[in-house]
Formats: structure tokens, C-alpha cells, sequence
């Protein structure tokens, strides 16, 4: 049988100094812990204001690049129209009958000076009512040979 052991003074006691000196450490220990949560906090609003800040970043980057695209876009549709309207002339201009064009039946009968038949063919190339002038001169003058006998070729 043990005897319990009753000291007075290893008896802690529920008041007094003994519960004074917990409660300091408490109010310490409490502080510390607000200051860390501050800290967090802290922490957690820069994080918050750096994503923000990227947010409105990507933000003003697509505004940018929709600007960008938009300018473009308005760049292509004048560049298209522009080349339209340079097709349009240029498809008119090979309509009209150029002082050139004259010289398109004394061309086909070789009878132009090596000059201006030179000078023919440059035109020749652009011109659509010469190129399909020429293309009848030459048709009809192999029917006119097909009509009649070839006397090149012997009978
Ligand atoms: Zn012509």
C-alpha cells in the first residue's frame, strides 16, 4: 500500500501565480498566431493583387490583339478591293482597241518591219482582241488552205 504523497508545495495549485504566468505565454502565443494570419493575409492580397495584375495584363493583350486583328482585317479588305478594281482596269484595258491593234493584219502576213513587229508582239501579250484576232486570221486561213488543193503536196 503506497501512501499518497501530499506536499504542499509540489501541489500545482488552480490559481495564484501558477495561473498567472500561463496566461502570458496564452496572450504571446495569441499575438504570434495573429501576426502569422496577418502575414498570410498579406501574402494572400499580393497574391490576389499579382493575379489582377496578370488578369488586366491578358486583358489589354487580347484588347491589343483584337485592335491589331481588326486594323488588319480592314488593311486586307482595302488591299483586296485595290487589286479588284487594278484587275477591273487592267481586264478594261485589253478591251480597248489600241492604235497597236492596226498592225495585227500586216503582222499575220509578216508584212511589218522587224521593228514594229517586235514591238507588235509585246503587244500581242497583252492584248486579248489581237490574241483572238490572230488566233481567227490563222483559223481562217487553214480552212481556206483545206478548201483548196495544197500544191506542196502533189496529187
Ligand atoms: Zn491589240
Amino acid at each position: 500500500m503506497a501512501t499518497e504523497h501530499r506536499h504542499p508545495r509540489c501541489v500545482t495549485p488552480s490559481g495564484g501565480i501558477a495561473s498567472s504566468a500561463p496566461t502570458e505565454a496564452l496572450v504571446i502565443a495569441e499575438l504570434r498566431r495573429e501576426i502569422g494570419n496577418l502575414k498570410l493575409q498579406r501574402e494572400a492580397d499580393a497574391d490576389e493583387a499579382a493575379a489582377t495584375y496578370d488578369a488586366m495584363t491578358a486583358e489589354i493583350a487580347r484588347a491589343e490583339e483584337y485592335g491589331r486583328n481588326e486594323v488588319q482585317r480592314a488593311n486586307d479588305t482595302t488591299d483586296y478591293v485595290i487589286a479588284e478594281r487594278d484587275a477591273r482596269i487592267s481586264q478594261l484595258e485589253r478591251l480597248v482597241e489600241t492604235p497597236r491593234c492596226g498592225d495585227l493584219g500586216l503582222f499575220f502576213d509578216q508584212q511589218l518591219s522587224p521593228d514594229r513587229a517586235a514591238a507588235f508582239r509585246i503587244h500581242l501579250a497583252t492584248c486579248t482582241r489581237c490574241d483572238a484576232g490572230l488566233l481567227d486570221l490563222a483559223q481562217s486561213e487553214a480552212s481556206m488552205k483545206a478548201a483548196k488543193p495544197d500544191p506542196t503536196r502533189g496529187g
